[in-house]
């Protein structure tokens, strides 16, 4: 197979942490050219916009698209129409409706559209998927607590309507949870903080019931200092399964059975080459709507102000 010739949009740190050393160990992508309205990248052809990239470079037949949320649908329409395929950064939206539109234009025209959802692509998460296919659950605790001054400083964006605040980290949980239970769920409460001076909350208290009844809650927190949290412990009858370092490791009644570096980022380029030859649609929206559903149903309290 030829390489695919690929542009990205959207030059900011995990297009520089994770998706250009993923692409270049890839040899099945061909990375052509960037677009970005202030970054440029040394070595490649670098634009100010995709619309700049994709007149200049017409052999481009794919596009990564990094940029926040806000920005995110204007960019992959404008790419599906102009007949290429689309593999988009978490959370895949803004809003809900944006994401399905994206679905149903990438249907019509037969193009790849993939929402990647990195955190399902780390090592302990099928592991996990397996060991609770086994077993009667009893309850599912998330905790997912870090530093939103050393993970995303200075990024505005995460504070601002549509950027999600904690559930930006908290959604990469959410997706590893509807991955890995065997029944949708449901909101039940949530209580979501925002800081006085932004418009996403800074803490996130989550209670849902899948539709069999297990009660499964998550505590999110963007102001942990210290040592990062970022668990997922499932009770089931006969045993205690916890996933930690973001499904990086997984213990069974604490004995460890997965430990490996987390490999998140080759594994979605790898995805995305098997779907753009049969323009496969990859977009759960699951993790998507619980957020939607917290915002819906959640009771909203003001907190201190937030600064960097
Ligand atoms: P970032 O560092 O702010 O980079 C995003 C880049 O997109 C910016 O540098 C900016 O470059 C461009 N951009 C285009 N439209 C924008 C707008 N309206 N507002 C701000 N920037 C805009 O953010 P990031 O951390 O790379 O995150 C990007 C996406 O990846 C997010 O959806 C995030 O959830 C996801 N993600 C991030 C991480 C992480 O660890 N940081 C991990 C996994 C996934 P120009 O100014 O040059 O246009």
């Amino acid at each position: 197979m030829a390489a695919i010739k690929l542009g990205l949009v959207g030059v900011g740190k995990i297009a520089r942490d994770q998706h250009f050393p993923a692409i270049h160990a890839n040899p099945n992508f061909d990375l052509v050219a960037v677009a970005s309205r202030h970054a440029t990248v040394d070595g490649l052809p670098s634009y100010h916009d995709v619309t700049e990239m994709l007149a200049a470079h017409p052999e481009i037949e794919a596009v990564s698209i990094c940029t926040p949320p806000q920005s995110r649908h204007d960019i992959a329409r404008f790419v599906l129409e102009g007949g290429r395929h689309v593999m988009m950064e978490k959370p895949p939206g803004a809003t809900v409706t944006e994401v399905h539109d994206l679905i149903d234009l990438a249907c019509r025209y037969d193009l790849a559209l993939m929402a990647t959802w990195h955190s399902r692509y780390a090592p302990a998460v099928v592991p996990a998927k397996e060991w609770i296919a086994q077993r009667r659950l009893r309850s599912v605790h998330v905790t997912w607590r870090e530093d939103v001054r050393h993970w995303h400083p200075g990024q505005d964006w995460v504070w601002e309507a549509g950027g999600l605040g904690v559930f930006d980290p908290g959604i990469n949980a959410l997706s590893i949870i509807t991955a890995i239970l065997p029944n949708p769920l449901i909101m039940q409460e949530a209580t979501l903080d925002f800081p006085a001076n932004r418009h996403s909350p800074v803490t996130a208290a989550l209670s849902m019931k899948d539709v069999a009844g297990l009660p499964v809650t998550a505590d999110f927190h963007w102001l942990q200092t210290g040592p990062q949290t970022w668990d997922i412990r499932v009770e089931a009858e006969d045993g205690v399964l916890t996933l930690s370092r973001g499904g990086a490791a997984m213990a069974i009644d604490g004995v460890p059975q997965v430990e490996q570096k987390e490999e998140e980022y080759p594994g979605l380029y790898r995805r995305f080459a098997q779907m753009v030859p049969r323009a496969g649609i990859d977009a759960d929206m699951a993790p998507m709507h619980l957020v939607a559903d917290a915002f819906l149903r959640g009771e909203r309290r003001t907190v201190d102000a937030f600064h960097w």
